[in-house]
């Protein structure tokens, strides 16, 4: 069988690609995910702030992905379990094993959506030996939720991602003493809700400009020794304070899940760690679109919906033969760290394009510029207050695009410049 669209992962995004794209004419769908249930990491996550925008409620992980497995079902739209998609291919091919074996699937259009996973204790080399009592914040997170089970007593955290956060204020109501959240730089990276209803409401002191120095122990962790840091990030002597607690959880970032798009060389952003896109989600590959986290690292499973509503109109067009060959790439300038998109298409089938990004500093009432290739001002948007670290969604209206012929350059400038 020939499918129309292949979404690989049955996360928020896979599930709301395969809804848009189902509710828009394409007839066979199908989802492919390598866990026992859809839902992806929206499962385990069974606090509630999920949904504010798509649903205009505030609805727990479980529920919001509750929301879309029943339209799933209601269009008869079919998915695989506890399949794991090998490798895909431009030709449109998609291996997949299961059960069942190992079998090839045909498609005229692909969508990844296979998410991110955790940085471990490896990829940010923390000192000591490995003893038992270590978990990223998601593996405790997931023992927690869904397998019941408290991975310690006394915790230390290090990073104040929101997962950390979120697992803090977890297992405190579970029981344990969280001991402190330890950050290296010297804001938290986590959502400012999270850090007044995570920890600030509970007594959890937060570190900032502080790391762990050492993890020590005899089989499991007994102490975590912190000390604060300089500001290039080196360890201070003389500042060092010993926890003695048995657990460390780390919340220190989250990696695309980009072995799919490596393997079929989709061409990849440095930046983000996710595959380059249109503004149409399309990747490097025509007809392989992808859309969530694995794109980039998003801290709303609203704006991951919404971006996977994007992906899947733009499988609609491309299995409809609509599709457009010129570009226009987007350059954006520090304190923006990425943009996605990277690249718009020209003949912009659309009234504006939602550009997101990120920035490495505070930004208080400037004013984002945007200038095409030949540097000439084609206008400007108030960015009002931005956190460190905070997620911006940027509406580009067509005039702008309109008229760029090769580049849109966006800026952060002083109001009046
Ligand atoms: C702890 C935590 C707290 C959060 N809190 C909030 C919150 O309060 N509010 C909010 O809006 N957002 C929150 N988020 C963010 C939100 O949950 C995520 O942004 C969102 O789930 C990402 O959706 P996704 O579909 O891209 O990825 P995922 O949910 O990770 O789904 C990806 C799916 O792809 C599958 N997959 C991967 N590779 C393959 C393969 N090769 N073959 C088959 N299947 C594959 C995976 O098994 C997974 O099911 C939170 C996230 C976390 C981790």
């Amino acid at each position: 069988m020939l499918y129309d669209l292949i979404v690989i992962g049955g996360g928020p995004a896979g599930l709301s690609a395969a809804v848009t794209a189902k509710k828009n004419g394409l007839q066979n769908v199908l989802i492919i995910e390598r866990d026992k249930e859809l839902g992806g990491i929206l499962n385990q996550c069974i606090h509630n702030g999920f949904g504010l925008s798509v649903f205009k409620e505030e609805l727990t992980g479980p529920e919001f992905a509750g929301r879309y497995i029943e339209k799933v079902k209601e269009l008869g739209i079919d998915y695989l379990l506890d399949t794991m998609v090998l490798k895909l291919n431009k030709e449109k091919e998609v291996h997949i094993v299961n059960a069942n074996g190992y079998q090839i699937f045909k498609t005229k259009s692909i969508i990844i959506a296979c998410g991110c996973r955790e940085r471990s204790r490896g990829a940010i080399g923390t000192p000591g030996v490995r003893y038992a009592g270590v978990y990223s914040a998601g593996a405790a997170q997931k023992y927690l939720n869904i397998d019941g089970y408290l991975v310690g007593k006394r915790v230390v955290i290090l990073g104040s991602g929101d997962i950390g956060l979120i697992m803090a204020r977890r297992m405190t109501l579970e029981g344990a003493k969280v001991l402190a959240c330890i950050e290296i730089n010297p804001f938290s990276s986590g959502l400012q809700r999270n850090i007044q209803q995570c920890l600030n409401d509970f007594n959890i002191p937060l570190y900032l400009s502080h790391t762990v120095v050492d993890v020590k122990g005899k089989d499991r962790v007994s102490e975590v020794v912190m000390a604060k840091v300089d500001e290039h990030f080196q360890p201070i002597p003389g500042t060092e304070v010993t926890f003695e607690c048995d657990t460390l959880l780390l919340s220190v970032g989250l990696i695309p899940e980009n072995e799919l798009s490596k393997d079929a060389d989709i061409a990849l952003d440095p930046k983000t760690r996710g595959p380059y896109v249109y503004e149409n989600m399309e990747t490097s590959i025509p007809g392989i679109f992808a859309c969530g986290n694995v794109v980039q690292v998003h801290d709303l499973a609203d704006n991951v919906a919404l971006e996977a509503e994007r992906a899947a109109m733009g499988a609609v067009n491309y299995v409809l033969g609509k599709t457009s060959e010129a570009n226009i790439e987007v350059k954006e300038n520090r304190p923006m760290v990425y943009c996605v998109p990277q690249k718009i298409h020209k003949d912009l089938n659309a009234k504006f394009v939602t550009c997101m990004f990120r920035v490495n500093q505070v930004i208080d009432n400037k004013a984002f510029v945007f200038r095409n290739e030949k540097g000439e001002k084609l206008g400007s948007q108030k960015t009002g207050y931005l956190g460190n670290g905070e997620m911006v969604k940027l509406i580009v209206k067509k005039d702008i695009i309109d008229a760029c012929d090769t580049a849109l350059n966006i800026s952060v400038e002083e109001v009046d410049a």
